[in-house]
């Protein structure tokens, strides 16, 4: 029973403010069902420690890091089996709202200093400094938030073995040098192939330099990430780090996300019985004010950002309703996105329902009642809701990127046979409409629209998959720790 500690900065239903939550989740769910011993590591956001406290909560252990007082409390994931560890210390993580981010989306001034000690209580745990009857043979760190932890452990050998998953490189902990010695990190430290970045201080290179494996979220994204338009300054160091560097796609929560059993619709089906999803439709129509006009019925949902592709949405989206399509629209973000939405709201209110918010129960209502998922993103590590809306038999329509491409298959490229969504490869808004129209038009042929959505709902986008992989992973880490490096 190999023992991980898993080093999150968001788990799902505690905290989130995107996959990485959902990942956090899962992923040592399913590893605990494959027979590891999993204990997470998560910041005590208020949160996360009211969420904790209705399922019962244990002081663990204390300890004064910077002059902070800590306290590890022990809890469990709801609804499963496994352990999660609150950081509680109010003075760092006892902030309301989003957890890296004041009301008004500034960053925290102390970010540097919350996620420097969070990595620290992990580097004791692992150490076996925590006074825990438990220690890790795997510490498995995500995004930056946690990417100093394999930093600390580097100057222990017998340190347990490291893996770190970036799930999105555009976010990297930068600070500027003032900040770097404040934190009191060692000299040694600041060199341009260890945590130094262009004059500034970056987290995520401590995952980088001295994980001994780095993942990202899909093969796709693996490749991608090294190239300098995706690699934002770090390709170098990540081609030169490509013996250690792979990509595992992320799962999806099956149990969740099924429409034959969704908590959030009021009629279920399946891939052989598909005539309920009609009726998903209508109720979502309903909900959203739409007007029931027979029109193919188009879905987004996410952070209206830039890396989402908002920009080429709001393109596409006037001359795809001269054509008469509606649109279903989820998600908060950008005002630069927002504006121009609420005015297209406002313009076809029979056409177009836009939800500014986050809205769990409307996701899972918009991804089941669309005809079609749209998902421009200019890049994309993984993607999730091309992968629920696979298994809702709603087409995607996605941009050729990360992990979209290697869920997403055309039929352009792979036969009608093998196909389940429309892909665009170009990086524009033409290709996008392109896409569009083609599976507008492949919507109007029904019986290779069901062939479409049969082959979707096919897959496997289940976790068990991936966290054999990452299984695989840890042990070849293992392995490799036992056998002395010969020079
Ligand atoms: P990212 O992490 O880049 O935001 P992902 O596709 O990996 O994108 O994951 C986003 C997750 O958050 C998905 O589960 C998606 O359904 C969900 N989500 C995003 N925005 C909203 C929203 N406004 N309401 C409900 N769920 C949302």
């Amino acid at each position: 029973m190999t023992r991980v500690l898993f080093a999150t900065s968001e788990v799902y239903p505690l905290v989130k403010t995107g996959g990485l939550a959902d990942v956090s989740a899962s992923l040592p769910e399913a590893l605990c069902r494959l027979g590891y011993d999993v204990n997470i590591l998560l910041p005590g956001y208020p949160s996360a420690m009211a969420a904790a406290s209705r399922t019962g909560t244990s002081p663990l252990a204390q300890f004064s890091i910077d002059g902070f007082k800590v306290t590890l409390v022990e809890s469990r994931l709801p609804g499963t089996a496994v352990t999660i560890w609150l950081v509680d210390c109010p003075q760092l993580f006892g902030r309301e709202g989003n957890p890296y981010q004041n009301d008004q989306g500034e960053d925290w001034p102390d970010n540097a200093q919350r996620f420097k000690l969070f990595a620290e209580v992990g580097a004791r745990i692992a150490m076996g400094q925590a006074g825990l009857a438990w220690c890790p043979e795997i510490v498995h760190c995500n995004d930056w938030q946690s990417a100093l932890l394999p930093v600390f452990l580097q100057a222990y050998p017998e340190r347990p073995g490291t893996v770190f998953t970036i799930h999105n490189l555009a976010y990297q902990g930068l600070f500027p040098q003032t900040t770097f010695a404040a934190l009191g990190l060692p000299e040694t430290l600041w060199r341009y192939d260890q945590l130094e970045f262009h004059g500034q201080l970056s987290f995520i290179k401590g995952g980088l330099v001295f994980s001994d494996r780095i993942t990202t979220v899909s093969p796709g994204y693996a490749e991608e990430i090294q190239t300098p338009e995706l690699g934002y300054g770090l390709d170098g160091l990540l081609r030169y780090r490509r013996p250690q560097l792979s990509g595992i796609l992320n799962g999806i929560d099956t149990r969740t996300w099924n429409p034959e059993d969704d908590q959030y619709l009021d009629r279920h089906y399946g891939r052989d019985h598909l005539k309920n999803k009609r009726l998903c439709q209508t109720a979502l129509l309903q909900t959203m004010g739409l007007a029931a006009n027979g029109a193919a019925l188009l879905g987004f949902i996410g952070r209206l950002v830039e890396q989402k592709g908002l920009d080429w949405l709001l393109s596409v989206m006037p001359p795809l309703l001269e054509r008469g399509c509606q649109f279903a629209i989820l998600g908060s973000g950008e005002a630069r996105f927002e504006a121009p939405l609420k005015e297209l709201a406002r313009k076809w209110p029979a056409h177009v329902s836009l939800k500014i918010g986050y809205d769990e129960a409307l996701a899972h209502r918009i991804t089941a009642g669309c005809d079609l998922f749209l998902m421009p993103s200019r890049f994309e590590p993984c993607g999730l809701n091309q992968m629920y809306s696979l298994r809702y038999g709603t087409i995607p329509v996605v941009h050729a990127v990360g992990g979209l491409r290697d869920t997403v298959f055309d039929p352009a490229d792979t036969g009608i046979d093998h196909a389940n969504g429309f892909c665009f490869k170009s990086p524009d808004p033409v290709s996008f409409l392109e896409a569009v129209e083609r599976a507008l038009d492949c919507h109007k042929n029904r019986k290779a629209w069901r062939r479409l959505q049969e082959n979707g709902m096919a897959g496997d986008y289940s976790w068990t998959q991936s966290a054999v992989h990452y299984g695989e992973l840890y042990q070849g880490i293992l392995a490799e720790r036992q056998t002395p490096i010969k020079t």
